[in-house]
């Protein structure tokens, strides 16, 4: 397995909860953390940019590196493969630098039965209703796929107690000083792994 000396946070909750939202605020604070880019097999949104927003990868492809062991994690989701190459993780946790993976559910698994020490925060949102608003608003899904994310996302919520760390999202600024602090506490009490 990874031999690290860096953090690893997990960042999981369901699609449209603010994850990428609250990541995104955490990084522009803590500019030392590295955002690990997953890989998946689902098509570019407009604007997102292979090897910045994820690595995207054909079936074939996504099979072969599974084949050659290169995920810490993967999963299915909504029709679709997701997941973390290991050369996301390890040079950076060799050297130190906390390393963020924002990943959903089963994945999140995985990595509490690889990689115990990981912290793991689910973000869950103040209800389904506005979950369904934040998924409509962000308009990067069709309406089946908005519904096809909610539904998993009842299983997900359900999942919530598996978790360490549970942040509410409802006011953003609340939920992003809330990771910050999280995650700020967690380097400064281990520097690295406990
Ligand atoms: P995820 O990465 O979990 O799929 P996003 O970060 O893309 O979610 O957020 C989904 C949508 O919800 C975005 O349009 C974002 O601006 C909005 N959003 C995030 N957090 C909040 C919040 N606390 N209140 C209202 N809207 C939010
Ligand atoms: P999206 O299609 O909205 O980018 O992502 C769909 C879901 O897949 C989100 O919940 C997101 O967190 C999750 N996801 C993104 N990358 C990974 C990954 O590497 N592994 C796993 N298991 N899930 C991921």
């Amino acid at each position: 397995m990874v031999f690290a000396v860096g953090r690893v946070f997990v960042i999981t909750g369901p699609s449209g909860v603010g994850k990428g939202t609250l990541i995104r605020s955490l990084m522009r604070e803590m500019p030392e953390l590295a955002l690990a880019v997953s890989a998946t097999t689902r098509h570019p949104r407009p604007g997102e940019r292979d090897g910045v927003d994820y690595h995207f990868l054909s079936d074939a492809e996504f099979d072969a590196r599974i084949a050659a062991q290169d995920f810490v994690e993967h999963a299915c989701y909504s029709g679709r493969r997701y997941g973390t190459l290991r050369s996301e993780l390890e040079s950076r946790l060799a050297s130190g630098v906390p390393v963020v993976l924002e990943i959903e559910v089963q994945g999140a698994r995985q990595i509490r039965h690889s990689m115990p020490e990981a912290v793991q925060v689910f973000i869950a949102p103040p209800s389904l209703h506005s979950l369904r608003e934040r998924l409509k608003g962000r308009g990067t899904d069709d309406e089946a796929e908005v519904a096809r994310r909610l539904q998993v996302a009842e299983a997900e919520i359900e999942a919530k107690d598996e978790f360490a760390h549970v942040i509410v999202n409802d006011e953003l600024s609340d939920a992003e000083e809330q990771l910050k602090r999280l995650v700020r506490d967690t380097i400064a009490a281990g520097g690295g792994l406990d």
